[in-house]
């Protein structure tokens, strides 16, 4: 399970990743607002920590614009304002639970496995985009419950997309997660692959699920139609 904690605090920061390490979780910390939007939209996390008092830019902020990117990761949101219209803010803005400063690490752990939990049996072994669903433990496609045959590439690259549904992905973003490399920036690889995945999974007559973004890449769309 990866997790970002974005917190300015060095201290409440460390305190948190060795405590998230020590219980085997793999912890990325942002210090700052901006850099912290960045890491969340440019990787896959299964949870946030997100601070509310933040340079650069506030949680509620951050967690607003994460939200209006389609970004659905779990959020818990840590603050010394225990206010309750704080609270409300938060979870008005798509925050999933609240725990105020000072908090013991135990209750914080407790929290994020309750938010993992709420989101994890979709998440880390279903993924669906309308009538597309993935299963990410048997590393299988179904389309309107049809198997679909993948191979390794094709798959990888299906869940990233599917993984991050609705946003924008770059070329480059898209080599980097799932080459974990970078091929010639002329190299149109990535858009051979996206073709042969293509000639898969869409179905003639429906909306296509794999949007091409001129100039930029790919974005993979759940359609209300389904
Ligand atoms: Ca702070």
């Amino acid at each position: 399970m990866r997790i970002l904690v974005v917190e300015d605090e060095r201290k409440v920061a460390s305190f948190i990743k060795h405590g998230l390490e020590e219980e085997r979780y793999i912890v990325e910390v942002a210090s700052d607002g901006v850099s912290g939007f960045e890491m969340a939209m440019n990787n896959h996390f299964d949870a946030i920590l997100l601070d509310v008092m933040l340079p650069g830019k506030d949680g509620f902020t951050l967690l607003k614009d994460l939200r209006d990117a389609g970004v659905t990761t779990p959020v818990l949101m840590l603050t010394a304002r225990g206010t309750t219209e704080d609270r409300v803010t938060g979870l008005d803005l798509g925050a999933d639970d609240y725990l105020p400063k000072p908090f013991s690490f135990d209750e914080l752990a407790a929290r994020l496995r309750s938010i993992l939990r709420r989101s994890t049996p979709e998440k880390s072994t279903k993924i669906r985009c309308g009538d597309l669903k993935l299963d990410t433990v048997s590393h299988l496609a179904y389309r309107n419950d049809k198997e679909i045959e993948l191979t390794t590439k094709e798959y990888a690259l299906l869940e990233y997309l599917m993984r991050n549904k609705n946003r924008i992905l770059s070329r480059s973003t898209i080599t980097q997660h799932v080459w974990k490399h970078n091929f010639d920036p002329e190299s149109n690889i990535i858009d051979v692959y996206i073709k042969r995945l293509r000639s898969k999974i869409e179905v003639e007559g429906k909306k296509p699920l794999i949007q091409s973004i001129r100039g930029v890449g790919y974005r993979m769309r759940e359609t209300s139609s389904g």
